[in-house]
């Protein structure tokens, strides 16, 4: 064995940035294994939005606010189904990593506190949303230093380029690392593993395994699950997959299946910021949720149902003309500029053409089109739909393919108030740990979206554990 170390940190993200600083600080010698080249994994393009309760900079602003209302809209948020454990961890916690992040020189956004930070999220009760005025890049700025001091001071080794590709195991607990990285494979002792590794975002093959959906995420090449894998041979449950919700829409980079094109070029779907001009239709030509359905969760569970979780917005020229943007990056010219036989923009002179193109049965799209054009001319809309503008009548007719995404993946590791990992038998394994994303979005969410639930509690966990939580 190359050598042995107080803790091994796999993952140098959002969790284990913070679990490795604070071990350090505790006087531990720790070693940062991270499969990317670079340190902060999704930090890196997270919108960053932490909620916690009681923090100092909600004092500021004169919010007075408790961690039991932070974990009552929480638990309301997921119906039920999130961890109360894990949350009430979390929850009691939070304000103490956003403190910290106070005290680092996080530059908060003028907008914040508040209630919430856009429409995708109900909003909380109290003013307990908190971003920065660089989304995630915020937190990475004044946590990445934390760790180089911690590394200058000789407490902290960071191998970048390197994955956790096995644990030894014996005797009920895990003694250490096995790692591949430039240097081929090694061996490490350790005294405690904490597995930081994030999500799966990056594997498709997990997601269908764990989660029954497609997969396409804008998430980290590097989240490819590996730790969930290596903990579950190991015998740790994986639970919470069958919650995914995904997000309504998104397009797929027709370069690469699974990931998304940059979210700036995505169509605006949000009801509440540009009322809808378009029908949303699904592969039998059929719309499956009102177009101005606001409720992120209703029209999340009405997505999921579809085949493939796939859908597309259809329009017309008259539309594309006389509608604000519905894809501001591009423009209506762009929009034109990029129609065609293929995804994601189709165009075609006729609405059988429009469906030939996309996949979308004729006959549902021709029925589909005939009955919105109805409910324009005063017909009751078959959902209900009031912001009717134009027909959908004048060529050449347009289709944008959109998909249900994902940003963080709803499995994860099962995990004790220590947060040691348990087996299916509900057993710790010793030595092993979890924080971050690999104890899945569920146990925060349920089914629901609860904003800035992943991000604070990885940082907490991360913080927890490299304290002393569990050991
Ligand atoms: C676009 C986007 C926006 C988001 N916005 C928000 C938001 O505003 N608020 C919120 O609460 N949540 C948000 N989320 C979710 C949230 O950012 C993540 O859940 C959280 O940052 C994950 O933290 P983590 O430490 O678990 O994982 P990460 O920060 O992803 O860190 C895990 C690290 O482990 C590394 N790794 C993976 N496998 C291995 C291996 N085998 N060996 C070694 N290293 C490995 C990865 O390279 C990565 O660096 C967003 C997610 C996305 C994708």
């Amino acid at each position: 064995m190359a050598e042995r170390w107080d803790m091994v940190v796999v993952g140098a993200g959002t969790a284990g940035l913070p679990a490795a600083v604070f071990a350090a600080e505790r006087g531990l010698r720790v070693l940062v294994v991270e499969k990317s080249r670079r340190v902060g994994g999704t930090l890196l393009i997270s919108g960053g939005q932490m909620s916690g309760a009681g923090t100092r900079h909600q004092q500021r602003h004169g919010v007075d606010d408790t961690p039991e209302e932070h974990f009552r809209d929480v638990m309301a948020f997921s119906e039920g189904r999130a961890d109360p454990d894990l949350v009430r961890l979390a929850t009691d916690n939070a304000a103490g990593t956003i403190d910290w992040l106070d005290e680092l020189g996080f530059e908060f956004s003028p907008d914040c506190p508040a209630v919430r930070f856009n429409h995708r999220h109900h909003p909380y009760s109290k003013a307990r949303m908190h971003w920065g005025t660089d989304a995630g890049d915020s937190i990475a700025e004044v946590i990445i230093p934390e760790l180089e001091s911690a590394v200058a001071g000789g407490a902290v080794e960071v191998m970048p380029g390197t994955s956790l590709v096995g644990l030894d195991h014996g005797a009920g607990a895990v003694h250490g690392v096995r790692i591949e990285g430039p240097d081929g494979l090694q061996e490490h002792g350790a005294g405690a593993v904490v597995l930081a590794a994030g999500g799966y975002t990056a594997n498709p093959v997990l997601f269908e395994e764990l989660s029954s959906g497609r997969l396409v995420s804008p998430g980290l090449p590097t989240a490819t699950g590996d730790a969930h894998r290596i903990a579950a041979e190991l015998g740790g449950r994986l639970r919470g997959g069958a919650h995914w919700l995904p997000v309504f829409g998104g397009i797929e980079d027709p370069e690469a299946p699974h990931r998304t094109v940059h979210k700036d070029y995505w169509a605006v779907l949000t009801p509440q910021i540009r009322p809808p001009w378009e029908v949303y239709v699904n592969r039998s030509g059929r719309r499956f949720v009102s177009e101005e359905e606001g409720d992120e969760v209703v029209r999340g569970r009405a997505l999921r149902a579809q085949d493939g979780q796939v859908f597309w917005v259809v329009f017309d020229e008259a539309v594309l003309r006389e509608a604000p943007d519905l894809l501001p990056a591009w423009g209506a010219d762009g929009v034109r500029a990029r129609a065609g036989r293929k995804p994601p923009v189709m165009a075609a002179d006729t609405l059988e053409g429009l469906a030939a193109a996309a996949g979308i049965d004729p006959d549902g799209l021709a029925a589909t089109v005939a009955g919105y054009n109805a409910a324009v001319s005063g017909a009751p809309d078959e959902l209900g739909r009031r912001h009717l503008p134009l027909p959908i009548a004048e060529p050449p007719f347009y289709a944008v393919e959109n998909h249900g995404t994902t940003l963080p993946t709803p499995a994860g590791v099962a995990v004790d108030g220590g947060l040691r990992v348990l087996t299916a038998e509900g057993r710790p394994i010793g030595g092993l740990y979890a924080a971050g994303e690999i104890l899945g979005s569920a146990a925060f969410s349920g089914s629901g979206a609860a904003a800035g639930m992943n991000v604070t509690p990885a940082m907490t966990f991360g913080r927890l554990l490299g304290s002393g939580l569990g050991s």
